[in-house]
């Protein structure tokens, strides 16, 4: 199928499936994960590419690309077996944040430093009792001594930890005022005083870390302000559409490479040789996944397409976020059936890509809610 990529698109696929094809064959995904260990050294040979830098402006050290060249960066890495887009994911979308919302001064201190992969970034928006729901958040800031004292806890922050990390928090600013209205964005450095991190045993995304996270006094300045005081809402927000258009893309690809690693499977248990009625039923399931792996790089490329030209509609993040997210994870029980038995077992790809697809439909804007607000543009009140 013809996704009507450009030359310089297509070689910038090329380029990435180098990357992967020259660092990621050799890792051992189930040992990097046991031992809970970032990928430090394949995320330095990133870093050198200067792919953290795709969506920043010139000016900041960037190559100033636009949202389809970082979605399919995310995609091709899911794909080509880099243990963890995540962190460029979510550093890039957080600095666009930093881009959009921050100061001057914001700027020319953290983007340069994200080009050139020497910070990272993370967010912790998510409480104990504030998930899908995210208005209702707790965690308190406070005026003091020109800054902000945080007291609080948040949940589920991903890679919430490391020497260079950068951690975009929401916390409430005024009490006073209806849930969304109160709220302010800080960027609160992982090495604060008063923060407290304990690390969470996850069905899955071990690698990187999630991470339960306390803030005990946290003293940030003034100038750690992302955006205006009570207007973190909006700056939070606005950026959503866009993020899920790029979280798609991550689907996609571990889409693809889960398809992949099926068909591999499936040559090895029910090839030529092997029993022709299990064969014929898998090939005609594969057939179907073929299908909607392409159906879901359409509808993820023209969201991307559609957030370059600035015209993202509700509706197209939606059908992209629900359609990619509910396919991953039909895809990583499939390949575990597959398996059979080797699937259940620790040491295969199957049992991880099977735990790691769970959460797909949950986090970044749950499948329900995707549906609720899809209906909400269809006219269903
Ligand atoms: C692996 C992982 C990584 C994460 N990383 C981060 C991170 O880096 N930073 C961060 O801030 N958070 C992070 N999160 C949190 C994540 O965004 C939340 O888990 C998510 O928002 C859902 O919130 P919840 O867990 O409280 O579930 P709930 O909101 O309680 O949802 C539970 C179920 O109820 C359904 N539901 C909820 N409300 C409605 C409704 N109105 N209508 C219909 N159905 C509804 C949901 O669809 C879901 O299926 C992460 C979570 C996980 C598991």
């Amino acid at each position: 199928m013809d996704f009507g990529l450009t030359i310089d698109q297509k070689s910038f696929i090329n380029e990435i499936a180098e990357f992967c094809s020259a660092h990621c064959k050799a890792i051992d995904i189930n040992d990097l994960e046991k031992r809970g260990a970032d990928p430090e050294a394949i995320e330095q040979k990133l870093a050198a590419k200067s792919w953290y830098g795709l969506p920043f402006p010139e000016e900041y050290g960037g190559s100033g690309r636009g949202y389809l060249s970082v979605g399919l960066l995310i995609e091709r890495l899911a794909m080509g077996g880099y243990p963890y887009p995540g962190r460029l994911q979510i550093t890039m979308l957080n600095g666009l944040n930093v881009l959009k919302n921050g100061s001057h001064a914001q700027k020319m201190d953290l983007l340069p430093k994200i080009c050139r992969g020497e910070r990272t970034m993370s967010i912790s928006v998510t409480e104990p009792n504030a998930g899908s729901n995210i208005a209702s958040l707790q965690t308190a800031a406070t005026p003091k001594d020109d800054g902000w004292v945080i007291n609080g806890q948040k949940l589920y922050s991903s890679g919430a930890v490391g020497e260079r990390n950068i951690i975009m928090v929401a916390a409430r600013t005024d009490f006073s005022v209806k849930a969304h209205k109160g709220l302010t964005l800080f960027l609160v450095p992982s090495t604060r005083p008063g923060l407290k991190f304990t690390r969470l045993e996850a069905m899955g995304r071990n690698i990187g870390g999630l991470y339960e996270v306390f803030f005990d006094d946290v003293w940030v300045p003034n100038e750690n302000v992302l955006g205006e005081v009570n207007k973190g809402w909006s700056a939070m927000t606005k950026g959503f559409n866009v993020e899920r258009a790029i979280v798609s893309a991550g689907y996609l690809g571990f889409s693809e490479r889960i398809f992949n690693h099926t068909v591999t499977i499936a040559n090895e248990r029910y090839g030529r040789n092997g029993d022709s009625g299990k064969r014929g039923a898998v090939m005609s399931r594969l057939a179907e996944f073929a299908t909607e792996l392409q159906a879901a790089k359409l509808l993820t490329y023209q969201a991307l397409r559609l957030a370059d030209r600035e015209k993202l509609s509700i509706e197209a993040v939606c059908q992209c976020k629900v359609y990619g997210s509910e396919l991953a994870k039909r895809l990583g029980d499939f390949c575990a059936e597959v398996a059979g038995g080797i699937g259940y077992r620790m040491d295969s790809l199957a049992q991880w890509y099977y735990r790691e697809t769970r959460i797909v439909t949950v986090g970044g804007g749950s499948s329900q809610i995707m549906r609720n607000v899809a209906a909400a543009q269809l006219g269903l009140k």
